[in-house]
């Protein structure tokens, strides 16, 4: 079998006790059958208690988080105890493997780290997208159709020319995106002719790129968007209170814009989307999100110029293999476009506005609104300045972890706006 990985992936050590956003908080533990097994042999009190943890749903075994979110058996120094008492590879598979993960169609195979490890993170934010490459022994291959395999090749070879031009796009995100997109559009065309994905057939594709002035005109980070952003977050599947607060400020901006209240425009969309295209200049004055980048002091604008190349391989490579159950190119762009986009609009509005010291903590004080003190806080950011690593570690958590979230992304295709002006 013939595997990738990306540079970072050997270059990964837990941090254990100095992990902040520990995995061992926050997220319930599947026991798989071999270590339960494992467990029952496990003699003394340790193994007692293990017992005694353990516990079962349906034929599944886990252990359940204590009150306050921890693993049952994180100690106050931020150690684990199942390896302070039986080593290392007394873990379970979930927990011996995270963050790293396999993914692989026929004779293909990637490793990679999950960003929602902040110590894999911190890997990726400084990764020069370098990809090594290795063959590896499987008992189980399963042969792919010589169209399946067209399919996989040509992917391989559009993410290798993307590696290639990634470092020469424009920094400026409406720019950036802009380029990435025709990228796509492109690549659909040779590999995916015949696909339907999104509102848009292949012939609209090919007038757009032919033509061009309809996608240059083309604002990503508009009011029609932000609403967009705002329906698919709606029916994600939260996990910390963290993600309800930051789609508030998300609201907030939303309502700041128009002189109708936000509850009206959404009720309204199709409204909505008239009176953007009737008026572009009003439309790219809304772009507020622009206004808070130039707002930013100037080594974070760096930071967030240097980030978005690294999150755009990030995604693009962990998943490379999605065009192929989707049949087509464009869900992989709505996915690496939306959560970047996320991303960036969290680190402008947290940044901006919110980013106010109150003693020894970073704050989400909203200003001239009362809040209670408990609410008031991000519990991601651990009292530290917001950051991009926070943030897309927190997105990461939140969303990528979740299949059902996942498929909220898949669907944005901006090519429906603007074939609705008549392209
Ligand atoms: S999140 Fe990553 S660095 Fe932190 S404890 Fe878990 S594996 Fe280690």
């Amino acid at each position: 079998m013939d595997i990738e990985y990306p540079s970072y992936y050997d270059q990964f050590h837990c941090i254990a006790s100095s992990c902040k956003d520990s995995c061992c908080r926050g997220w319930c533990i599947d026991v798989d059958k071999d270590s339960r097994e494992r467990y029952d042999r496990v003699p003394g009190s340790f193994g007692e208690k293990l017992r005694a943890t353990l516990k079962e749903e349906k034929g599944n075994y886990f252990f359940p988080l204590e009150e306050n979110g921890n693993c049952p058996f994180l100690k106050e120094n931020g150690l684990c105890e199942m390896i302070c008492e039986l080593g290392e590879d007394a873990l379970c598979e979930v927990c011996q493997s995270y963050p790293r993960m396999k993914r692989s169609y026929g004779n293909y195979a990637q490793y990679d780290l999950n960003a929602s490890c902040e110590e894999a993170f911190r890997l990726i934010l400084s990764w020069d997208g370098e990809i090594l490459r290795g063959r590896e022994d499987t008992d189980a291959e399963e042969i792919l159709s010589s169209e399946k395999e067209r399919e996989l090749i040509h992917l391989i070879a559009f993410r290798s020319a993307l590696w290639e031009e990634i470092p020469y796009f424009s920094k400026d995100f409406n720019a950036f995106f802009l380029e990435l997109y025709k990228f796509f559009l492109e690549a659909e065309l040779l590999i995916y002719p015949n696909a339907s994905a999104g509102k848009c057939k292949a012939g609209k594709i090919e007038r757009l790129n032919s033509e061009n002035v309809y996608l240059d005109s083309f604002s990503f980070l508009n009011e029609e968007r932000f609403l967009e952003a705002i329906n698919w977050q709606k029916k994600i599947k939260e996990k910390s209170l963290d993600f309800s607060k930051w789609r508030e400020l998300f609201l907030e901006e939303v309502t700041k814009k128009g002189k109708k209240t936000f509850e009206y425009e959404f009720k309204n969309e199709s409204n909505t989307v008239e009176k953007s295209e009737g008026n572009k200049e009003d439309r790219m004055n809304q772009s507020r999100l622009e206004e808070y980048f130039l707002k930013l002091p100037k080594e974070k604008q760096i930071d967030w110029e240097k980030a978005m190349p690294a999150l755009c391989r990030y995604f693009l490579f962990r998943y490379t293999l999605l065009p192929l159950e989707e049949a087509s190119l464009l869900p992989l762009f709505s996915l690496v476009y939306q959560s970047i986009e996320w991303i960036y609009t969290a680190y402008l509005l947290i940044l901006n506005q919110y980013s106010v010291k109150d003693g020894n903590c970073y704050t989400g004080l909203i200003e001239g609104k009362e809040i209670k003190k408990e609410d008031k806080y991000f519990s991601c950011f651990f009292s530290e300045e917001p950051s991009i690593l926070r943030i897309a570690v927190f997105f990461s958590k939140e969303i990528e972890h979740d299949e059902e979230n996942i498929r909220q992304l898949l669907s944005y295709n901006p090519l429906s706006n603007i074939c609705k002006k008549g392209v």
